[in-house]
Order: C-alpha cells, then sequence, then structure tokens
C-alpha cells in the first residue's frame, strides 16, 4: 500500500522534530509493509524567505493531493515585525482552512512515567490520565461578524446546523472507539448559540445509541478537568471553548513537548503537528523533544491512514522509551537519562 504525505518541516525546531518522527515511520513501514512517499514542501519564515509568502500555491496544491500533511512548527522571532496577515502562523490558519479541516482533536494522556510533571495531585490524577478534546475548528465567535466602533466592539458566536452536526458525528465515531462516554460542553444556561448547539448534538446522539453523552456548562467543565479529570473520555466543544480547555487539558499532562494533534476534515485527509511552537531557544542543539511529533504519526496513522495496529505500536514504543528512563532536558527529572532529540527518536525506533 503506498500513500501520500506531505512534509511541511518548518522553521526553529521544525526540522530537527520532524527527522526524528521520520526515522520512527521508517521503522514501522518496514514492519507493516506500507509505503509512505512523501513531497516536501514550504509553509512559515522559511517560506517567506525563499518563496516570498508563508503558504505558496504550491503547498495548498501538493497538500490538497495527499493523504495526510505531517507539519513541524512555524514561526520564529525574525519574522515577528510582519503584518499579522504576512506572518508564519497566518500560513497555518490559512492552510487549515484551505484543506477544510474543521475538527481539531488534542489527546491529553498522562504516561506513568511523567507524573511527576503534572501540575495535578497525585490523588486526583488516580490512575491516569486519557482526555480526547474535539474541538471545532470553523466556526464559533472567531468567524462570526466582527464590529468595532468608537464606543464598543463585539463578535458575533454562530453556528450553523451542518457544522455542528458534522464535529459531533467526529466526536461520536471516536467516542465509539474509545469507552463510549461523550461530554458535549456548551453554556446552554446562557447562549442562545450554545442552547442550538445543545440540541444538534442531541439529534446526532440518536445515530449513537451505545454511545452515553453528558452535557456540560463550560464553567463547570474547566472545574471538573482539575478535580476528577478522570470522569472524561471524549470532550466535544466550540471553536473557543476548546480552545480554552484543549490547553487546560493538556496541561495537565505536564510538558508541551508530549503533546500531539490532528486536524481532520470531511474525509480522511488530516493534517498532524505537536502542539508547541518552534521552540528557537533551543532550535538546531539537539535538545527538542520529539516525542509529540512522533505521537502525532500515531494519530496520523489511525485517523488518516486506517492503522490502528501501528499507531499502537508507535505509542507502546513511546511509553517504553521513557520507562528506560530516556529523558529530553524539558521532561528531565532526577535519576534519569537525558538524550537529545536524535537520540530519542533512535530509543522510539529500536523499541518497535
Ligand atoms: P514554543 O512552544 O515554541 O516554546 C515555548 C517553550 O517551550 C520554550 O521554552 C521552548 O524551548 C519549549 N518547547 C517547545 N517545544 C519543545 C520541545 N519539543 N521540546 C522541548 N522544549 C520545547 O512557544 P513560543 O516560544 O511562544 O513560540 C515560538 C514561535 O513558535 C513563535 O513564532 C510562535 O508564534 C510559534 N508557534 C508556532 C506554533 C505552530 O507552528 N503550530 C504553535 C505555537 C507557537
Amino acid at each position: 500500500m503506498n500513500f501520500k504525505i506531505a512534509l511541511i518541516k518548518g522553521d526553529g525546531i521544525g526540522p530537527e522534530i520532524v527527522d526524528g518522527a521520520l526515522k520512527v515511520l521508517e521503522a514501522v513501514q518496514k514492519k507493516h509493509d506500507f509505503v509512505l512517499e512523501y513531497t516536501e514542501v514550504l509553509a512559515g519564515g522559511i517560506a517567506i524567505d525563499r518563496k516570498g509568502s508563508p503558504l505558496p500555491q504550491e503547498t495548498i496544491d501538493v497538500c490538497k493531493a495527499s493523504d495526510a500533511v505531517i507539519l513541524g512548527a512555524l514561526g520564529g522571532p525574525q519574522w515577528d515585525n510582519l503584518p499579522g496577515d504576512q506572518r508564519p502562523e497566518a500560513g497555518l490558519l490559512e492552510l487549515r482552512k484551505s484543506l477544510g479541516l474543521f475538527a481539531n482533536l488534542r489527546p491529553a494522556i498522562l504516561f506513568d512515567e511523567l507524573k511527576d510533571a503534572s501540575p495535578l495531585k497525585p490523588e486526583i490524577i488516580g490512575e491516569g490520565l486519557d482526555v480526547l478534546v474535539v474541538r471545532e475548528l470553523t466556526g464559533d465567535v472567531y468567524f462570526g461578524e466582527k464590529v468595532k466602533e468608537d464606543n464598543a466592539a463585539w463578535d458575533k458566536m454562530i453556528y450553523t446546523r451542518p457544522e455542528v452536526e458534522r464535529i459531533a458525528r467526529v466526536a461520536f465515531e471516536i467516542a465509539r472507539n474509545r469507552k463510549k462516554i461523550l461530554t458535549s460542553v456548551d453554556k446552554a444556561n446562557v447562549l442562545e448559540v450554545s442552547r442550538f448547539w445543545r440540541s444538534v448534538v442531541l439529534e446526532v446522539a440518536q445515530e449513537y445509541p451505545d454511545v452515553t453523552l453528558n452535557h456540560l456548562y463550560v464553567d463547570n467543565a474547566a472545574m471538573q478537568l482539575v478535580i476528577n479529570p478522570a470522569q472524561f473520555d471524549v470532550i466535544l466543544t466550540g471553536n473557543l471553548f476548546g480552545d480554552i480547555l484543549s490547553d487546560e487539558a493538556s496541561m495537565i499532562t505536564g510538558s508541551i513537548g508530549m503533546l500531539p494533534s490532528a486536524s481532520l476534515g470531511e474525509g480522511t485527509l488530516g493534517m498532524y503537528e505537536p502542539i508547541h511552537g518552534s521552540a528557537p531557544d533551543i532550535a538546531g542543539q539537539d535538545k527538542a523533544n520529539p516525542l509529540a511529533t512522533i505521537l502525532s504519526m500515531a494519530m496520523m496513522l489511525r485517523y488518516s491512514l486506517n492503522m490502528e495496529k501501528a499507531a499502537l505500536e508507535i505509542e507502546n514504543a513511546v511509553r517504553k522509551a521513557l520507562q528506560q528512563g530516556y529523558r529530553t532536558v524539558d521532561i528531565m527529572s532526577p535519576g534519569m537519562k537525558v538524550v537529545g532529540c536524535e537520540e530519542m527518536a533512535n530509543r522510539v525506533v529500536e523499541n518497535l
């Protein structure tokens, strides 16, 4: 089996972490007998320098013609003074939009070996954490009408039925393959848009009688995540609440260098990237943690290439490297073996 993969290494630590992830994918391909055909394209700061735009048309075309997109990270201080719409990060937003990616998946998994890194007390973490936030990416107050007057300003919070239906289906499908518990988060006690959201989610729920659906107000959800996170399996929410809750959920796992993400659209095309940025402070020093990117590759295998077994093998190989005591500096604790970006990727490959 052959798959077309668009490769965007990006800026800062982007090339280092993506190279580490590619080694892991090479090992998985050998084991499972499939071929990834990469086309490397530019986006972000490097694209500004070489092509004059943070998102050249060629990049969009190659990504659209691919089965999945792998992205390292974009941005850096040398491009900070450019106008907002010409900055590296603008390329990323535009790329998500061009590819119709409306569902952002952020798993917050706390590996046992990294329990010390969580800001939560051990008695709250209990058996561990495995929460998946499904955030809608293309609607809500971010894309509604924006008005600024001299003495007032407002942003329209709007969701349409098709937007809610399609993100709800993504969340129900995923919940169906996990613990079958879905929590939809809104502010239906106050907002009309939330009451509409809730009613549409309830309609979609009819198609998934095997999944238990709960509703929580966002203020309560924020609280529950830090007092009893184990109650959650999949959280479904809109763009604004999802922005905040996915950061909160991620951070209870301790380290930004560990957290993968997937952005999905209608078909199987998805974009896979770590949630962290380009870390210019450590770029080119072989200090970056490649595990968030490596775990994003597991998500790619799971959601775009339909290879659950290979995805689990990557996740287990990462867990084993942590069990063996290997740590990059961002997750270092006393008594562990500090390794660089390249070495950490090699350890994961060895475990595969
Ligand atoms: P950052 O995530 O790049 O770095 C924050 C801190 O975390 C830094 O100290 C960094 O060294 C550390 N860190 C991040 N990833 C790490 C890793 N894999 N291993 C070890 N340490 C890691 O955030 P920032 O400093 O606010 O932003 C730097 C640049 O990245 C900016 O230009 C920003 O706009 C951009 N950015 C890009 C994305 C993206 O491409 N998706 C996301 C966020 C920020």
